[in-house]
């Protein structure tokens, strides 16, 4: 399994659709600074849900559509696509490609799709249980939390060991059966 591209529409510098491939083995960014790199790995952040916009280096979540330059207009939609190829079933899903989306508009309408289809939250949280990816997961590593994570308690410690050893999913559907 791995993420194939990442395709922004209207997010923050993004206001022409770009779609990023990554075909290789290993793909760096580079650029000027406020080029948007770091953009590019919120937008990742922000599909897998992250709903907190300071985590996003924002005020609100509106930060993230497009707001205007000298040339052009805001924009009243931010969506992002994330393409997962999906060949090893790593993902518990039939397809091979997996299509994880989110829009938000300006009246603060926000909407995840999977495939094409709507979702809630949940669906997409439960479907990368386990696999590293995800808001609170070791795949993206943001400047900053290395020193977090040595800094950090045990019991947050032992959640990402948790999340990498493959157990996230029996505690998540302990919990969840205990709520019924
Ligand atoms: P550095 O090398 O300094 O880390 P970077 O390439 O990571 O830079 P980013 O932080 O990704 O740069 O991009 C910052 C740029 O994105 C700024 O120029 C900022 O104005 C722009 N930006 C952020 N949000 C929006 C938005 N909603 N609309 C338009 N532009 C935005
Ligand atoms: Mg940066």
């Amino acid at each position: 399994m791995k993420l194939e591209s990442v395709e922004l529409k209207g997010f923050k510098s993004f206001a022409k659709r770009t779609k990023i491939k990554f075909d290789n083995q290993i793909t760096a960014i580079v650029g000027p600074n406020g080029s948007g790199k770091s953009n590019i790995a919120d937008a990742v952040k922000w599909v897998l849900g992250e709903q907190s916009a300071k985590s996003l280096r924002g005020k609100n979540m509106n930060d993230v559509i497009f707001q205007g330059s000298d040339d052009k207009n805001p924009m009243n939609m931010a969506e992002v696509n994330l393409s997962f190829e999906n060949k090893d079933r790593k993902l518990d899903s039939n397809y091979d490609l997996i299509k994880v989306s989110r829009r938000i508009y300006r009246n603060g309408d926000n909407e995840y799709r999977l495939n094409g289809k709507r979702v809630r939250l949940k669906d997409i949280k439960e479907l990368f249980l386990d696999t590293g990816i995800g808001k609170e997961g070791y795949s993206v590593i943001g400047q900053g939390r290395i020193d977090e994570i040595l800094n950090s308690s045990s019991q947050e410690r032992r959640n990402i060991f948790e999340e990498a050893s493959g157990i996230a999913t029996h505690k998540y559907r302990r919990e969840e059966s205990l709520k019924k």
